[in-house]
């Protein structure tokens, strides 16, 4: 298990108009997202105490990591990959059954609870950061 701790303030993360706290998509990516990769993998956690919903994902202050998706190749990186998950006491399970074994550990974050990306342009021009906006404060991480 990993808690979040902002490095910057003193405040429990994540706070909103900050960048603390822990990471995840709310989708897994594309199967061949670590093909061309030594490092990337995909995985599945389990999120819980405060959360703070983005357009794409979320940031939350404790997490555990509940499996590693296999890599599509039967090389070096899939036997590390094997190794490590052993290590940490997870699964490695196909990319195909992530979400499936995910689910064992809890809900995914509903679609309809996610804000809307109010900048789906990417190419546009960055302009000022906008703080983010505080959606919601969940708990419940069901065992
Ligand atoms: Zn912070």
């Amino acid at each position: 298990m990993q808690t979040a701790r902002c490095a910057a303030h003193e405040h429990t993360a994540p706070r909103n108009g900050c960048t603390c706290g822990i990471y995840a998509w709310y989708d897994p990516p594309a199967r061949t997202a670590s093909a061309g990769t030594a490092e990337l993998v995909a995985g599945a956690v389990a999120l819980w105490g405060q959360l703070e919903l983005h357009a794409h994902g979320m940031r939350a202050e404790h997490a555990v990591l509940v499996a590693l998706a296999l890599p599509l190749s039967r090389g070096a990186k899939r036997t590390r990959l094997v190794a490590a998950a052993a290590a940490l006491g997870v699964p490695a399970v196909p990319a195909r059954r992530l979400v499936a074994t995910a689910s064992a550990h809890g809900e995914p974050i509903a679609r309809w609870m996610r804000p809307p990306d109010l900048e789906p342009n990417k190419r546009k021009a960055p302009g000022p950061p906008d703080p983010a906006r505080l959606h919601m404060v969940a708990d419940g991480y069901r065992r």
